[in-house]
């Protein structure tokens, strides 16, 4: 599940393989890219914003068609990329078979002389100037893995909307960046509180806020994402995934809730539809 630690490590990875790199040849299989060639472009890095992945290079290409975003040859561009649920980038050496995803998945490849970037089933695949980066991740809140990470920032926008349920207001990445289901899911169990509770009723919302970002930090720089502290397969989380599984804590079958692709898993004992439920917050 891409969340903000997953796509932190991924654009870890892709600065790894690419930045300092120049470009030896790019092919996009999205519409809206089909005819631009990025090969001259220099890769200066990558980083995320929450759950965004920016891309930033120098000196695109001088031939593009005329659908190619407009903008200045010779400044810094954005290649903006989003996982969503099934998004991935893959690092490969040159010559290397690419395993990670089937091939009608691929949407970009970026080709140095040392290392080749192909993105799986990637969404909001757009390049735009750099200095226009904020019309794609402008709206989002303090990113929970962003070097500027503001936890009262954070609060202060959720406490903004109080009669929101937290279970969707922990979603919207205008509160905060970076926290997808999974996290959601634990770490409304983790603080004992029912994913319907409205904002306004949370017991401790800066004490829930700094859980998601010590839960976040505690998983970047690895791909299996735990909130129990396990990194057995089936012992990663409290609830999430869970679905009729007696809950780690009381016992009770997990519950489950699907809303649209909002999917909802809870204890009914551990997070009552009130607030004072019981707080474990550990992250191990
Ligand atoms: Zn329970």
């Amino acid at each position: 599940m891409p969340e903000g630690d997953t796509v932190w490590n991924t654009a870890r990875v892709l600065d790894r393989a690419l930045a300092g790199r120049r470009l030896t040849g790019s092919d996009f299989r999205v519409p809206q890219l089909a005819t631009t060639d990025l090969t001259g472009a220099t890769v200066h890095g990558c980083v995320s914003r929450g759950k965004h992945l920016l891309l930033r290079l120098t000196s695109p290409p001088a031939e593009s068609s005329a659908e190619a975003p407009a903008g200045d040859r010779d400044g810094a561009w954005t290649l903006h990329s989003h996982l969503r649920m099934d998004g991935a980038w893959r690092a490969y050496a040159p010559g290397e078979r690419w395993t990670g995803r089937p091939a009608h998945l691929i949407r970009v490849v970026l080709r140095t002389a040392d290392a080749v970037a192909v993105g799986y089933h990637l969404h909001e695949v757009a390049l735009v100037p750099t200095a226009e980066e904020d019309a794609l991740v402008g709206h989002l809140g303090p990113d929970l893995l962003g070097p500027d990470w503001d936890a009262a920032e954070a609060v202060r926008r959720l406490a903004a909307g109080p009669t929101v349920p937290v279970g969707e207001a922990l979603l919207d990445q205008r509160n905060l960046a970076g926290v997808g289901n999974l996290y959601k899911c634990e770490l409304l169990f983790l603080r004992g509180v029912s994913p319907w509770t409205p904002v306004g009723e949370v017991p401790d919302l800066p004490g829930l806020v700094d859980l998601a970002q010590r839960l976040l930090a505690a998983n970047r720089g690895r791909w299996t994402q735990s909130s129990t502290g396990s990194l057995r397969r089936g012992e990663t989380s409290y609830v999430y995934g869970r679905r009729a599984q007696p809950c780690r804590r009381c016992g009770t079958a997990v519950r489950k809730r699907d809303l649209g692709d909002r999917v909802t898993y809870w204890c009914p004992t551990c997070q009552p539809e009130r607030p004072g439920g019981t707080q474990i917050d550990t992250i191990g």
